[in-house]
């Protein structure tokens, strides 16, 4: 059997019709900037998430840059985020000439670990990004009540969490914005590069906009320099299409958690993903803890399964970091779990027959190494 970790062609199959008809709508009426079909899923996707605001632009990295500029961070500033994220989660600190400032992670949940932030902040801490990393919520209660406590603000990274919720609310509106990405593998995923950033802040989503669109909100009408990060009308014509099913694929995910859970429970050798109280995990990524874990991955491999690690190197400890002077004793709990997470195949249209056969072949390998 062979089993992708992500099988983005099932899912195009399952909606050809759709998102083929969209395709032609844009290209015959040359839609191709800005214009009807961009706006239709910006008013679309913010009525199905609830949100006042839907302010879209080219990507999940340049949505949390033009947050941090908007806000006014930048040099001399620093902005706190997780020590375990993609990369984009502190390249867009240092973008804006600010300092990334990275909290370790949570031992079983993943995400920030909430008792070390305030630790961490100084009087020139500006914003605080979390990520609901995997698409499981992080302690944004008690995050969200240090940074009002401070005064700081909280963005929140909800690349990995569309529709994810704590307290049946959704990620991304806790803090003084959210911002998504629709990266093709994403849980709402485009045919290329998009993002967005959702607010309820009026003024905040009026200057995003304008950064996002060179400082314009008419043509030629340039009341700031900004940036060019746009949602092409092809791509916001394919993710309207997959809106009405974004709901039953989210519950999808989260049946086949449930089906992982049940068929990996008793295999000692592995930890399974936790789901934080009062919280609705969306499983963007179902991620396991394992002895031997590359080995494990190796022989997975030989079977017709595909996993990933995300991420193999925590954020403080890659290269491009060297010169924050930190050391891996920083981040005991992101070091060590960079060498046991690893992120098993996940995808709505994965059957139960493959979950089946995943969980049989990690059982298979913890036996034989027994033996
Ligand atoms: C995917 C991702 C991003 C960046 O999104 P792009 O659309 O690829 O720029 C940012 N943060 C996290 C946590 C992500 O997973």
């Amino acid at each position: 059997m062979q089993v992708p970790f992500v099988d983005l062609k099932a899912q195009y199959h399952s909606i050809k019709k759709n998102i083929d008809d969209a395709i032609q709508s844009v290209i015959e009426e040359s839609a191709f900037i800005g214009g009807k079909y961009v706006k239709e899923f910006e008013q679309q996707f913010a009525s199905l998430y609830g949100v006042k605001h839907v302010i879209s632009c080219a990507n999940g990295t340049d949505s949390l840059y033009i947050l941090m500029k908007v806000l006014g961070i930048g040099t001399g500033d620093e902005v706190i985020t997780v020590a375990n994220s993609w990369i984009s989660s502190s390249e867009t600190i240092s973008q804006t000439g600010a300092r990334p400032v990275f909290v370790d992670i949570h031992p079983e949940y993943y995400s920030m670990d909430e008792t070390q932030l305030e630790s961490k902040i100084t009087p020139n801490t500006k914003a605080v990004i979390v990520v609901h990393l995997q698409g499981q919520m992080c302690a944004i209660d008690a995050i969200q009540s240090i940074c009002q406590q401070k005064g700081i603000y909280l963005i929140e990274d909800c690349a990995q969490s569309h529709f994810s919720e704590y307290k049946n609310n959704r990620a991304g509106l806790f803090g003084i914005a959210g911002s998504f990405s629709f990266y093709p593998g994403k849980n709402l995923g485009a045919y290329g590069d998009a993002g967005c950033i959702i607010t309820n802040d009026d003024q905040l989503a009026e200057k995003c906009r304008m950064l996002a669109n060179h400082g314009a909100l008419k043509k030629h009408h340039h009341l700031i320099e900004g940036i060019n990060s746009r949602l092409d009308g092809l791509q916001a014509a394919i993710l309207t299409s997959k809106l009405p099913y974004i709901i039953e694929w989210t519950e999808k995910r989260i049946c086949n958690a449930g089906l992982y859970s049940k068929y990996l429970a008793g295999i000692d050798q592995i930890v399974l993903p936790a789901v934080r109280p009062n919280a609705k995990h969306s499983y963007h990524l179902y991620v396991i803890r394992a002895q031997q874990r590359d080995a494990l991955m190796e022989f997975l491999k030989s079977r017709g399964i595909e996993c990933t690690i995300h991420y193999p190197t925590a954020l403080p400890n890659l290269p491009a970091y060297k010169y924050l002077g930190y050391t891996k004793a920083d981040f005991p709990v992101a070091t060590a779990y960079q060498e046991q997470i690893l992120s098993l195949p996940m995808y709505p249209e994965l059957s139960e027959d493959s979950i089946k056969y995943i969980a049989g072949s990690i059982n298979e390998f913890y036996s034989a190494k027994k033996k």
